[in-house]
């Protein structure tokens, strides 16, 4: 039985699958409390549907993997991280099958494998046909929740510091009490901030709460201007509903115009081209207010092998072709941290979506997320396991700023979705750069959680539009129309952010 405490040996903010995996490694053998804003399954973890990449038929290796992760990634990736990663994918896969994860597999035992955009081979394994996240997400839940004390619907809103040192952690509850919990380690499992843009594929609470949360506490942040918008959202008469894996394009579906002309026609990869490079092409179609549509009558069984995507075309009374647009799905950049978790910051690890550690480029790889978050969370663990820490004594609670109001959620979302899109040019950018000046230049903190989280939304913006606004060239995800193409003198150049550069002027 768990005994409720506000002493830990670690701490985890965050019940995705990052936080998950770190929990399994060592709730047996230390002490841990594990946050989230809403349920186990609010997460954009659970959502996930294509499934997890891994190099592991005799036709493929992880080189070809780790090649494939570099292309998308336009070679802004770290070398050394990504080849950890991607070799790493046959075990990880191994690991998830003996903790009980039931993946999809052929009449002869064989795990099944899709094909996603940009890659050469197919090597998507997946789990309930496109409910990949669900499976995964139950199955560690289950044998998690025996070890560790769940903080469900309790949202953190500051990391509390000592002597420089993480120690502990400031939180509000559905009935807005405020706690204060100790842990000799924070691990920081926050997922990303799809919600900073109207259309998204993200849960609602991810509201870039943990870039937020690093940088008040003296992380560095990087690449932040790296947002991967996913080609295809199913499109409504109001906005969009849910994601299209893309899979179903894997499958045999295909992008075409309203006059059924293929669009991706002229692409080498078709319509398996890179996120970024397919985003732009639908983007450029309905900007001029036509409508772009996935073809799904090549793709066999539908309902049997993506009953998610089944499910959204009876709702919607459609059948053959979908309306598709592009939306918020996943940011590249993050809190700067080794493959172990470890961040500038004594006593903070950060790992899963939240974190930097270079695998993902200037545009991630279909499917590389959840390998990450299963491979570096293991490694987090492993890490902590060596070296737990010891709990310190008094933190000091930073007195707050009295601060302004911060702008609404429609008004970041408006700014964002104007300014920091699937394109992007100098002035949106330097006014939405001016818009959030004041959020990012004084990194407010209030103890209302709504008002938290706008605060938080505003200065993750702050972030993203002054990086979009400083690289002056196109890249992956990050395409400048005043700067179309690449630019080699931008190659290998990072862009950090961090409270004390702030401070600084830099
Ligand atoms: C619809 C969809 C489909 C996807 N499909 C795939 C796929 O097939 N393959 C793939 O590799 N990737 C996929 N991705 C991306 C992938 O799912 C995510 O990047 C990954 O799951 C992130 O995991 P995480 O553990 O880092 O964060 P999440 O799963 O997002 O979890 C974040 C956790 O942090 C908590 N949290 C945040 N802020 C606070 C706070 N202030 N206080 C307390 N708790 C907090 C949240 O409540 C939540 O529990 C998909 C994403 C989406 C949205």
């Amino acid at each position: 039985m768990v005994v409720r405490k506000d002493v830990f040996d670690v701490l985890i903010i965050g019940s995705g699958l990052a936080g998950l995996v770190v929990a399994e490694t060592i709730g047996r053998h230390l002490d841990v409390g594990i946050f989230s804003k809403g349920e186990t399954t609010d997460t954009n973890s659970y959502r996930a549907q294509g499934g997890v990449a891994a190099a592991i038929t005799k036709e493929d290796c992880w080189e070809n993997h780790w090649r494939d992760t570099l292309e998308a990634g336009h070679a802004h990736n770290d070398l050394d991280n990504t080849a950890t990663m991607t070799k790493a994918g046959r075990d990880a896969i191994q690991m998830l099958v003996e903790w009980g994860v039931l993946f999809d597999r052929d009449e002869r035992s064989h795990l099944k494998l899709g094909k996603e955009g940009a890659h050469d081979y197919p090597r998507i394994v997946h789990a309930g046909g496109d409910r990949t996240g669900a499976a995964l997400i139950h199955t560690l839940h289950k044998r998690v929740r025996k070890h560790v004390q769940f903080f469900n619907e309790e949202t953190v809103l500051s990391i509390l510091k000592e002597k420089g040192n993480c120690v502990g952690v400031k939180t509000v509850n559905k009935q807005g009490n405020i706690h204060f919990r100790y842990g000799a380690h924070i691990v920081l499992a926050t997922g990303g901030g799809g919600q900073l843009f109207s259309q998204t594929t993200n849960q609602p609470f991810a509201t870039g709460d943990g870039y937020a949360l690093a940088y008040r506490a003296g992380a560095i942040l990087r690449d932040m201007e790296f947002v991967q918008f996913h080609p295809t959202l199913f499109a409504t008469e109001t906005g969009t509903a849910g994601l299209i894996t893309e899979a179903v394009r894997g499958a045999g579906a295909r992008l075409v115009t309203a006059d059924n002309v293929r669009l991706m026609a002229n692409h080498p990869k078709g319509d398996l081209a890179g996120r970024d490079v397919v985003a732009r092409a639908i983007h450029s179609v309905r900007r001029h207010g036509e409508d772009v549509f996935l073809d799904v009558t090549p793709v066999l069984n539908l309902a049997e092998r993506f009953p998610g995507v089944a499910s959204l075309c009876k709702t919607y009374g459609y059948t053959s072709r979908l309306p598709v647009a592009p939306g918020a799905h996943f940011v590249m950049g993050g809190v700067v941290a080794m493959p172990d978790g470890e961040t500038n910051v004594p006593g903070l690890s950060a790992v899963g979506e939240v974190a930097s550690t270079g695998v993902h480029g200037a545009n991630r790889l279909a499917s590389n997320s959840l390998l990450e978050a299963v491979v570096f969370g293991r490694s987090v663990g492993r890490k902590l396991l060596e070296r737990p820490g010891k709990v310190f004594g008094n933190p000091v609670e930073q007195s707050l700023q009295k601060s302004p109001l911060p702008p609404t959620k429609f008004e970041i979302r408006q700014v964002m979705d104007e300014a920091c899109g699937v394109t992007r040019d100098e002035q949106t950018l330097r006014e939405a750069s001016d818009f959030f000046r004041l959020s990012f230049q004084s990194s407010y903190e209030s103890d209302d959680p709504e008002i938290q989280e706008r605060h938080n939304m505003s200065l993750v913006a702050g972030m993203i539009a002054n990086a979009a606004l400083k690289r002056t060239e196109s890249r992956g995800s990050h395409y400048r129309e005043d700067h179309p193409v690449k630019d080699a003198s931008w190659q290998d150049v990072s862009l950090t952010w961090s409270i004390k550069q702030t401070k600084e002027g830099n």
